[in-house]
């Protein structure tokens, strides 16, 4: 165990100065001015007593903060009690605690979802990226939001949800059914402008279809986005689509081969074709005479002034 010698009040000072916690430096002996050492004071105490003896040694300064001239004495004792401080902590093996880094906290702001008042597609888009309205965000590795946007494009093609490849590219129709839909629409309307999203943002995982609720969740981004692209036209691509855009709840089959209407919440309406979803023409290539015939109606609608 360490034999330590008496401190003096200055000492202690300057260990406290040098990062010695109070609790270690209130545990070492107090000498006292006839040279004898004092019971340990409490750390309250020790301050107030070294505040004490540390006074006269900055009543040298004068008022510009410069040493006066019987300073240099009273700074030859602080520098003896400096070295004895050191000796000290030489002697314990303590080292001085380096002060905390300070941490450094980002506030980002809030984001409020709410996309019924979002100007422009940009801060649209942020909403969607910081929300967490539904579970499949937990699924997400990123946004679906849209593909490169365009103003007032001829035709927007809206699908159910993100599929693996659209969630690792954040590309809506990203992968084999996406190139089919793109060869169809090159085939139908090879001059028409087009702007492609899916009912939810967020990928379903194990690509299921979204349910009710998510697809709930995710309606308003949706109309939102309608809102702002204004295209001229929509084509919903399978069976879930076709039902949240026409508002009629039939199967596939009895709602393609016709021009439904999509109305927003302010009562515009735009033309709308249903088809089906390219990954099951994929799945079904019977089902392709039927989807060229769907393609007619675009084009047909496409040639309309
Ligand atoms: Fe939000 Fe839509 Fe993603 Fe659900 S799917 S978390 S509602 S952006």
């Amino acid at each position: 165990m360490i034999d330590f010698q008496p401190i003096s009040p200055l000492q202690r000072t300057w260990l406290l100065e040098l990062g010695l916690e109070r609790a270690f430096l209130a545990r070492l002996p107090q000498a006292q001015p006839g040279g004898q050492s004092a019971p340990v004071a409490a750390p309250a105490q020790e301050a107030a007593a070294a505040m004490q003896t540390a006074q006269p040694v900055e009543r040298h300064l004068n008022d510009a903060g410069s040493p006066s001239p019987s300073a240099p004495a009273a700074a030859t004792d602080a520098m003896s009690a400096r070295d004895q401080a050191l000796a000290v902590l030489r002697k314990s093996g303590a080292r001085p605690v380096a002060a905390a880094p300070v941490e450094e906290v980002v506030q980002r702001p809030a984001v409020l979802i709410q996309p019924e008042k979002a100007q422009d597609m940009a801060s649209l888009l942020e909403q969607v990226q910081a929300c967490q309205e539904c579970g499949l965000h937990t699924g997400r590795a990123q946004v679906v939001f849209g593909s490169e946007l365009l103003s007032e494009p001829d035709w927007m093609i809206i699908g159910e949800a993100p599929g693996t490849s659209d969630d690792r590219s954040a590309k809506p129709f990203d992968g084999k059914a996406g190139l089919l839909l793109q060869a169809m629409l090159n085939s139908a309307i090879p001059n028409a402008s087009v702007y492609k999203t899916h009912l939810v943002k967020c990928r379903p995982l194990g690509n299921r279809p979204p349910t009710q609720e998510e697809l709930a969740a995710c309606r308003a981004f949706l109309d939102a986005q309608i809102r702002l692209v204004q295209p001229r036209r929509l084509l919903a691509v399978g069976h879930l689509a076709a039902v949240a855009l026409s508002g009629r709840d039939e199967d596939l089959e009895t709602l393609r081969g016709q021009a439904l209407t999509y109305t927003d919440a302010q009562g515009r309406s735009l033309p709308l074709v249903v088809t089906y979803h390219p990954a099951s023409l994929l799945l079904r290539p019977q089902h392709k005479a039927n989807a060229w015939r769907d393609l007619s109606l675009l084009r047909e609608l496409q040639n309309q002034p």
